[in-house]
């Protein structure tokens, strides 16, 4: 076994360093010291500090905010079962990557991930951490490698690269819905929104892409695309499903949201780290970017469907 994978990391070099960071960012934010990343809690903060401060390492990217923080106020119970509402305070971490040449500076694709949990929580009358490594450290680490590898391609980009890490999605989607309600850069200069939740699961080379509808051009796009890896792609026309993507597609913006497929662990204090399948988010990494490659390195434009069109 340690054979097998020496061999294939001589061959393949740069796609093991990359599955590297993938888990390096997965063991941090999923790890028992770090509590599930509730919402509200100092984890969340933990989190967040994790976050931005990987962001501010990446050259050519800017944190927008406040030092790449942006407060987000909300009224939640104090505790499950609880009818008591109080104020809390989250986050999103926001950073910007121009595209080098300034004449694409007017358009901007926002890609991002929600980096909280569920938290501690009784199960069985016993206190369990919900670490959530995939749900969703998986898309967490996704996006800030993301980010790292768009702002050393800058130069070609042909729109800005918005990364936002998004709180609170597990209590009702609040940093996104705050964010579209409360933009640090204008909405209608966005092109499109990509979401990342769960991809940290690939089965059978399953992918899911929720918010086909969304966009009159995506059936045909992603109809198009190669499929060197053999992705089993099951589709969602909707943009109103249950995570981040439907707060940017609710204010007009064709959005996507991509992940692996669901399992017995999700929402469960079984979903840990040592189930991530590393190789399984770089191969979706893979065809995510053919996405990528027409929506930041290319002018092209999709076009805003309401999914009940
Ligand atoms: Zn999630």
């Amino acid at each position: 076994m340690i054979f097998l994978s020496l061999a294939l990391c001589s061959a393949q070099l740069c796609a093991q360093s990359l599955q590297d960071r993938f888990r390096k960012h997965i063991e941090f934010l999923a790890g028992d010291e770090m509590q599930g990343r509730a919402a509200g809690t100092r984890y969340d903060t933990l989190a967040v500090e994790y976050i931005r401060s990987e962001l501010a390492t990446i050259d050519g990217l800017t944190l927008l905010g406040e030092d790449g923080i942006q407060v987000v106020p909300y009224r939640a119970r104090i505790a499950r079962g609880d009818t008591t509402r109080i104020d809390k305070t989250t986050f999103n971490v926001v950073g910007l990557i121009e595209a080098g040449d300034p004449q694409y500076r007017n358009r901007t694709l926002i890609m991002g991930a929600h980096y909280d949990h569920l938290g501690v929580r009784m199960v069985d009358s016993v206190m369990q951490v919900f670490n959530g490594a995939d749900d969703n450290a998986s898309g967490t680490a996704f996006i800030i490698e993301a980010a790292r590898d768009l702002a050393n391609q800058r130069a070609s980009l042909r729109a800005n690269v918005l990364i936002i890490l998004f709180g609170g999605e597990e209590a009702g989607e609040i940093g996104s819905r705050y964010y579209a309600n409360n933009p640090l850069m204008p909405l209608e200069k966005v092109k499109a929104m990509l979401n990342f939740d769960m991809v940290g699961r690939m089965i059978r080379n399953g992918i899911t892409v929720r918010g086909l509808g969304s966009a009159k051009e995506a059936l045909e796009l992603y109809g198009g695309f190669k499929n060197p890896d053999r992705i089993d792609l099951i589709y969602e026309m909707r943009g109103n499903g249950p995570t981040d993507y439907s707060s940017f597609y609710s204010k007009g913006i064709p959005a996507f949201s991509y992940s692996t497929r669901q399992h017995d662990d999700y929402h469960r204090p079984t979903d840990t780290m040592d189930k991530v399948n590393y190789e399984g988010m770089e191969i979706l990494r893979n065809y995510a970017w053919q996405m990528v490659a027409i929506l930041a390195f290319s002018e092209r434009e999709v076009t805003f469907k309401d999914v009940m069109d």
